[in-house]
């Protein structure tokens, strides 16, 4: 369903990622860890095209996102993103920060647009909460309302880039409650998050990143009690 073949990219001279090759299937939901700059993020950057990659190919169910031609306002419809920081719009209401996309990429009508923020914001238990704005809201509740507004396009995959790092630890259940729910109604997800709860209620597999590659995957029970690699080893020792 996402199939990443030789995936290279270089800043200057820091070789981010170094050959990647990953393959998703449809519903499946991948937990990305590794240590500080071993290109988590660059890899899932990449998916949504805010990086391009310097070689490999990226497919979205048959799309190639990769290719020069690639139709970025499509592949942002059929990709959502969720970052450590919220990014909600400040001056804007949660309804408004649901609809706005919808509304002007997507063409929603707004009443249509309305009705499926609604249904989102009570998947993410914040029916009460249309009419606030995000400095109103905690952490945790801002970060459920980006996870609605990635929602309301009606995404093929989502990408989370850390959503709980940045979150008091009475707030990061709550997000993680509502991406296992997600998981679980099947949605194709790429994680990278520390959080091995997660990993153990809702990751089909766990992929260990360093140094831009790929050492080790495997489905969570098996990478936490019997990691192969030497590397995946020392890091879950300095993590767990
Ligand atoms: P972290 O856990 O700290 O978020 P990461 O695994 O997400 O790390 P990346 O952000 O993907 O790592 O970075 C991989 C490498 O690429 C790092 O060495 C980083 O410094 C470098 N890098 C990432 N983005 C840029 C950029 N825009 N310009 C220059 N170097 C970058
Ligand atoms: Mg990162």
């Amino acid at each position: 369903f996402i199939s990443i073949r030789g995936a290279r990219k270089t800043y200057g001279k820091v070789e981010a990622l170094r050959g990647v090759d990953l393959e998703v299937h449809k519903g499946e939901v991948i937990l990305i860890i590794g240590p500080s700059g071993s290109g988590k993020s660059t890899l899932l950057r990449s998916v949504n095209r805010l990086e391009r990659l310097d070689s490999g190919t990226i497919y979205i169910d048959g799309d190639c996102v990769t290719d020069e031609k690639a139709d970025i306002r499509q592949i942002r419809e059929e990709v959502g993103m969720v970052f450590q920081s919220f990014n909600l719009f400040p001056h804007l209401s949660v309804m408004e920060n649901i609809t706005l996309a919808p509304i002007t990429v997507k063409k929603v009508t707004p009443i249509e647009a309305e009705e499926t923020a609604l249904r989102l914001l009570k998947k993410v238990g914040l029916s009460d909460k249309a009419h606030a704005y995000p400095d109103q809201l905690s952490g945790g509740q801002q970060q459920r309302v980006a996870i609605a507004r990635a929602l309301a396009m009606n995404p093929k995959v989502m990408l989370f880039d850390e959503p709980t790092s940045a979150l008091d630890p009475e707030m990061i259940k709550e997000v993680l409650d509502v991406m296992t729910a997600l998981a679980k109604e099947g949605m194709t997800m790429l994680v990278v998050s520390h959080e091995m709860g997660f990993a153990r209620a809702a990751a089909n597999r766990v992929i260990f990143m360093d140094q831009g590659q790929i050492i080790e995957s495997a489905p969570p029970e098996e990478f936490f009690t019997n990691p192969k690699e030497e590397r995946t080893k020392r890091f879950l020792e300095h993590i767990l």
